[in-house]
């Protein structure tokens, strides 16, 4: 379900735009954009609008490269006049000279897209974006943007609800008038941390959604004088901000992850979906680097508890049924909820490394083993971004999903997206690696 179809220039009459952001991320999921008038409207729909590449950041150019030109893909034009009054915000595939840039997440998605296609599926996508309302204190310290929010547990805490009403409901409107479907906002169960939800979609619009949903949530919190925050592990003691996402198959339109035979494993699931499952443990270390690509990740998938109790993220790669605590959560038998991902992830390259571990599972028949402990499939996960990274550098299949926007003549010289990648993360680990803490300061300072 696509959002809009028809012509840009009629859809910002329609809507009364006045401008328009032409967007797009990079593949750390840093959304940039151009702000075009509605009287250059014709010229973004024919030729798109250009960027100097290596000024983007993450997305595979050198300063001496040819512009990168973004051409909007006008199914997903959103007007947002809650944000300004006469806005909208179009996602854009990004092109060289011509052709579609191969190091762009939204074109690597459309390519996993069109290999599940080849698989014979169409792949759904649900997303749960959470997040924290943050205020600098006095002292510039971080502290919850809700003053009163000092429960011990705050999950579903009703009065956090009604304090930040004004906010959660602002961002709920905002999602209906979107065509989202809001069903539902909670606390979440950090202090100051929350979860607003909207339907599932198709997954590249689901993906966009995700990025357009953080850019919205930021705007409007900083409209407030608040910070919304994605970041997966801002507090060592409260739960994390987890990026997860519900993936289902059909084939020609039917289910195929309900049972078709017995399912002597009890979750009433079909070889197929047991085959994704397989899949996606296999290949879950590599997949950490994609869907948990931050320094900071690793502070949340390695929590054991938090003050409230539990973290209620992933520390090993296993699979239950309606249980929170596992890598992969089978809620019911049409989908599975994948809990590895945080806030940091970009949600292209997430869904398309995704797809790519669970088409790889389905075409090799993997079997996940028990439900619970997964025998043979117990994957420790990564416990850092180096060690998803090097696991990312021997998975051909996770690599491969990075490269598959990658045209068949691409030379042997430059480098591979998945290569690229991995060293941009590489490097954020060193970087990391090579501050001084002040949890050392305290630990060693006068220790010997
Ligand atoms: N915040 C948890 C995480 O980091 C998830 C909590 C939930 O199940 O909604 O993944
Ligand atoms: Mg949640
Ligand atoms: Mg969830």
């Amino acid at each position: 379900t696509e959002t809009t179809t028809g012509d840009l220039a009629d859809l910002c009459a329609t809507h009364g735009t006045k401008f328009i952001l032409a967007m797009f991320v990079d593949l750390r999921g840093k959304p940039c954009a151009k702000l075009v008038p509605v009287e250059a409207v014709d010229e973004l729909a024919s030729d798109g609008v250009g960027f100097a590449g290596y000024a983007v950041g993450a997305i595979g150019q050198e300063p001496k490269d040819p512009d990168l030109i973004a051409i909007p893909d006008v199914r997903s034009f959103l007007p947002i006049p809650f944000i300004k009054e006469g806005l909208a915000v179009v996602q854009c595939d990004p092109h060289v000279e011509g052709k579609p840039w191969p190091f762009a997440p939204r074109n690597i998605l459309k390519a996993l897209i069109a290999q599940t296609a080849d698989a014979g599926f169409e792949p759904w996508v649900g997303a749960e974006v959470e997040y924290f309302l943050l205020k600098r204190g006095a002292d510039g310290s971080l502290v919850t943007a809700d003053a009163a929010d000092d429960s011990d547990k705050p999950c579903y805490d009703v009065r956090g609800l009604t304090r930040m009403y004004e906010h959660l409901t602002t961002v709920s409107t905002a999602m209906n008038q979107l065509g989202w479907s809001n069903y539902a906002n909670d606390h979440e169960d950090g202090n100051g941390q929350f979860e607003q939800n909207f339907a599932y979609s198709d997954a590249l619009t689901t993906a966009d959604r995700v990025v357009t949903l953080r850019y919205l949530l930021s705007a409007l919190a900083a409209d407030k004088g608040m910070i919304a925050t994605f970041m997966p592990k801002p507090f060592a003691e409260r739960t994390g901000s987890g990026l997860h996402f519900h993936l289902s198959l059909t084939q020609a339109g039917d289910p195929v992850f309900p049972q078709v035979t017995d399912d002597d494993r009890g979750l009433g699931l079909s070889e197929t979906a047991y085959g994704f499952i397989g899949g996606i443990l296999e290949h879950a270390p590599a997949l950490q680097a994609v869907i948990a690509p931050t320094v900071n990740s690793y502070k949340r998938t390695g929590a054991t508890a938090t003050r409230s109790g539990a973290s209620w993220a992933p520390r090993r790669a296993t699979y239950g049924g309606n249980d929170r605590t596992h890598y992969i959560r089978v809620p019911d038998e049409h989908r599975v909820e994948l809990r590895g991902g945080d806030g940091s992830a970009n949600p292209y390259l997430a869904v398309a490394a995704l797809l790519g571990a669970g088409l790889d599972g389905i075409k090799r028949s993997l079997d996940p083993g028990a439900v619970g402990n997964c025998p043979g499939h117990i994957a420790e996960l990564p416990l850092t971004l180096l060690h998803a990274v090097e696991a990312l550098e021997l998975d051909a299949v996770v690599a491969g999903a990075l490269d598959a926007a990658m045209p068949e003549d691409w030379p042997d010289d430059q480098q591979r997206v998945s290569a690229y990648f991995a060293g941009l993360k590489r490097d954020e680990f060193f970087d990391w690696h090579a501050a001084v803490t002040s949890w050392e300061v305290d630990k060693y300072l006068t220790a010997f």
